[in-house]
């Protein structure tokens, strides 16, 4: 399952394009995980650490959650890769 959010002034990434990304990704595994695409690091993060993994991206960087826990900062060219990393250790 996949929650991105709306997008609004405050997105400084593509956030759509992440989330449309991740979505196929997601398509390809057989279980149940919650992951949260967030547009900013203001709103983001409550909302990436109630799902299994999620990502509150800022300008060039974003937060990894995995289980409510930050656990890593990453690169935008990253963004995608790192994530999935996340969710195959869930
Ligand atoms: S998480 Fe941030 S970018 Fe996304 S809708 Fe909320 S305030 Fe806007």
């Amino acid at each position: 399952m996949l929650v991105s959010c709306p997008s609004c002034g405050r997105t400084e990434v593509d956030i759509i394009g992440l989330a449309q990304a991740v979505e196929e990704r997601l398509a390809k595994i057989d279980r149940p995980i919650k992951v949260a695409v967030m547009g900013c690091v203001v709103n983001g993060p409550g909302e990436a650490k109630d799902a299994d993994v999620g990502i509150a991206c800022g300008k060039g960087r974003g937060v990894i959650f995995r289980k409510g826990e930050q656990v890593r900062t990453v690169e935008e060219k990253d963004f995608l890769e790192a994530l999935m990393e996340e969710v195959q250790k869930v």
